[in-house]
């Protein structure tokens, strides 16, 4: 846990959030500002601040998030059509909050490249 970090708040319960699955792992809530109809982040309960400082041993978490990530997809009828799963790494790839968060978006197409 990091004091002052949001998704720590949300995990804790100490700043409310639409939660859709929760764990002893991790917990699912759907985004403040949806850029899809379903928008869902999907976060580790261990306080980790970027991709790049996963260690070995959070591969279980990590892989973790992926299988919730696809259980909620199923459940919002998203596995048929597709969906897209993005973890935003340090600046250049847009990250806003500094505690690993994988989206799940869906319910929409998708551009390749991103811009
Ligand atoms: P990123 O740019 O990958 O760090 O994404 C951060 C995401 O967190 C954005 O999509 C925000 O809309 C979302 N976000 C920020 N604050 C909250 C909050 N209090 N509850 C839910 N989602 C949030
Ligand atoms: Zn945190």
């Amino acid at each position: 846990m990091s004091t002052d970090c949001l998704f720590c708040k949300i995990a804790n319960k100490e700043i409310p959030a639409k939660l859709v699955y929760e764990d002893e792992l991790a917990v699912a809530f759907e985004d403040i500002k949806p850029v899809a109809p379903v928008h869902i982040l999907v976060i580790p309960r261990k306080h980790i601040s970027t991709i790049d400082d996963i260690s070995s041993k959070d591969t279980e978490v990590i892989g973790h998030l992926f299988q919730i990530a696809r259980k909620i997809a199923r459940t919002k009828g998203l596995s048929e059509r597709g969906y897209r799963l993005t973890i935003n790494c340090k600046a250049d790839a847009g990250q806003l909050v500094f505690h690993i968060h994988l989206h799940l978006l869906g319910g929409r197409k998708f551009t390749w490249p991103p811009g």
